[in-house]
């Protein structure tokens, strides 16, 4: 479960600092510890400081010794950078979801048009899969962070069935034919349906990450393709 739990935190910075660069360098950004993320630049800060605006007055946050408040009415204000399921704002989560999506959605077809200016050979998989189409997932995976709070870490509970990504991962690159194959054609590997379906995607969406997939809407299915050499691309 922990390492399921470190997937998700994964993916939530991810999404979360997706629409922002490096001040001093506009390269991309990652998480590093708690309340600092890193550039490759070697640029280390605080980016619930550097980023977020209190609601209350829209102005900047300072940093008190366990939370954060807005720096003109000092009122609390929950940090969106700090991975604690209790204050997990679906809302924000959500939006910055879309956004998300919206950047990979656009990097998509600027490449596609910088490949159709160099006239390079075909290509496919440009349309962006929509998380809508599987039915349920975006709730499933908030309700899969929200419900996380209500087992105790250190109360040896054990779920009977427990999300294993690796499982899925060596299950779906040996499924995975090479012209590729439809999302709802990959076997099932947990007996819960819906369950099944949401640990399948997230694994894709990681794998995706990994560039050992790549995913592309087809109807109301989702289109699975293992990443063709890049020599070839
Ligand atoms: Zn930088
Ligand atoms: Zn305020």
């Amino acid at each position: 479960m922990a390492g399921f739990k470190e997937h998700v935190k994964a993916f939530y910075f991810e999404v979360i600092l997706s629409p922002y660069r490096c001040p001093q360098c506009q390269g991309p950004l990652r998480m590093t510890d708690t309340s600092k993320c890193s550039c490759a630049c070697g640029n280390i800060f605080d980016p619930t400081l550097e980023f977020q605006k209190s609601a209350c007055c829209g102005t900047k946050l300072v940093r008190r010794t366990y939370h954060y408040a807005c720096s003109h009415c000092h009122e609390v204000v929950p940090s969106h950078y700090i991975f604690d399921e209790r204050v997990f704002d679906k809302e924000y989560f959500r939006e910055m979801m879309q956004e998300h999506r919206r950047r990979v959605r656009q990097e998509r077809e600027e490449m596609k048009k910088f490949l159709a200016e160099s006239r390079s050979g075909t290509l496919f998989l440009t349309e962006e899969p929509r998380l809508e189409s599987l039915d349920g997932f975006v709730q499933d995976l908030e309700a899969f962070i929200q419900s996380q709070p209500h087992v105790p870490l250190d109360s040896g509970f054990e779920p009977k069935s427990i999300f294993n990504m690796d499982r899925y991962r060596s299950h779906i690159l040996s499924c995975l034919p090479n012209q590729g194959v439809r999302f709802s054609d990959i076997a099932q590997v947990d007996e819960n349906i819906r369950r099944d379906k949401a640990w399948r995607f997230i694994t894709l969406v990681f794998m995706q990450n990994d560039r050992l997939i790549d995913l592309a809407q087809e109807g109301d299915n989702i289109w699975v393709q293992r990443v063709q050499n890049e020599a070839h691309a």
